[in-house]
């Protein structure tokens, strides 16, 4: 028998797999589940995007590419940095990545040293301290809270700064709060970076997804010490091409470029000729974003609203395409309230054990406003019955 290494036994089993291997157990069963877990847009790739693709594959665009992307790529992200969101990235300073996670698995692994610390907005996406811990970091959560729209406070990060910290991971919109953080607190968080020489890594995944508030990149404050983090997954519909990319500091992306070129070299070639049409054919984009905005911030007001009349109490998130809900009226542990959501309500949620947010479930929205109707019928149902 092998022995597994160190690194692969440190990483946690995730308390989701419990409630996704329930959920489809019960659709092999032929139960009607609704699932709500899912981190995806529900609509199709555009099909300017697509088109592209093809058009790829045909001229035999099917080859290895430079390890940092295509260098029209590269320039159409950095013309985006520019137009977008007011950064100044050369094509040199940008990198593209199997994904936003593979860019930010080696932001990590190009940044961090054993023993250094991290502090991360909790909750947050699970796969950031789980990253941090594996390169032999230390995560160090800077709770948020719910009574607040998960606001953070940037003199509650400051007092966590040890002589070992070296880093600060932000994601706003965020995932799995939806919150925003608004321009003069991106101020001081970069203020803080700067202080104490911090690095800053930004996950701008969800920066079109954003409602009511108005989204700033926190590069525009420290240049020098943050690596934006972006990909075309979210904005474009396009999870399954694995395409992100990163703009930063040239010698950070140059570490990640080497890094990439010792494990998975370039990002799919035809995936970013297909990224290449979302950035190019801006207007076709713009549409496409334009609509599902739309989409997503009426299923968002009629979730939030059924929510709350329900006693699920679950702050009005200002991004991305999930909420928060309090599930403690259904049970204090918010695994066992999943888990009966889902025995007794037929609706896969995802509980927040994994991203520090007990008491409370995940819902995502990207789904059909039929689905998020009859979701809120089944947890009245569920609701009365327990009464
Ligand atoms: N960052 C956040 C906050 C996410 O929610 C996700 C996907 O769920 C990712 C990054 C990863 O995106 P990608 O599909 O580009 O790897």
């Amino acid at each position: 028998p092998f022995l597994l290494s160190a690194r692969a036994l440190s990483l946690k089993p995730s308390s989701t797999v419990a409630v996704t291997s329930r959920a489809l157990e019960l659709k092999r069963a032929g139960v009607d589940v609704i699932s709500m877990s899912v981190g995806e847009p529900d609509f199709d790739t555009p099909e300017h995007v697509k088109a592209a693709a093809i058009h790829a594959i045909e001229s035999g665009k099917t080859k290895y590419t430079p390890v940092s992307g295509i260098p029209e790529l590269r320039e159409a992200i950095s013309a985006k940095f520019k137009r977008e969101n007011g950064l100044d990235h050369a094509p040199d300073a940008v990198t593209v990545t199997s994904g936003g996670k593979q860019a930010l698995f080696n932001a990590f692994f190009a940044l961090l040293n054993p023993g250094d610390e991290v502090l991360i907005p909790a909750p947050y996406w699970v796969s950031y301290p789980e990253m941090v811990a594996l390169t032999g970091a230390f995560p160090v959560p800077v709770p948020t809270h719910a009574a607040n729209g998960f606001q953070l406070d940037p003199q509650a990060l400051e007092a966590r700064v040890t002589p070992m910290t070296r880093m600060i991971v932000l994601n706003s919109p965020g995932n799995p709060t939806g919150a925003v953080f608004p321009p003069d607190v991106l101020k001081a968080v970069a203020e803080v970076a700067m202080r104490h020489n911090l690095m800053i890594v930004t996950d701008e995944m969800y920066e079109h997804l954003v409602y009511d508030a108005q989204q700033v990149s926190i590069g525009t404050f420290a240049p020098e010490h943050t690596l934006t983090v972006n990909g075309a997954s979210k904005a474009y519909a396009m999870t399954g091409w694995r395409i992100g990319y990163a703009g930063g500091p040239k010698a950070v992306i140059a570490a990640m470029n080497a890094l990439q070129s010792q494990s998975t070299s370039n990002a799919s070639s035809v995936s970013q000729y297909a990224a290449l049409a979302a950035f190019q054919q801006h207007e076709e984009t713009t549409q496409f974003i334009g609509m599902a905005l739309k989409a997503y911030r009426q299923r968002r007001d009629r979730i939030v609203a059924g929510l709350n009349a329900l006693g699920l109490k679950t702050p009005t998130p200002q991004g991305a395409f999930y909420v928060m809900a309090d599930t403690t009226r259904i049970h204090p542990d918010e695994l066992e309230a999943a888990r009966i959501i889902l025995d007794d309500a037929r609706v896969a949620v995802v509980p927040g054990t994994d991203f520090a947010a007990p008491g409370q479930v995940r819902l995502s929205y990207a789904t059909s406003m039929d689905n998020i109707e009859e979701v809120l019928r089944r947890l009245d149902e569920l609701l009365q019955k327990r009464a």
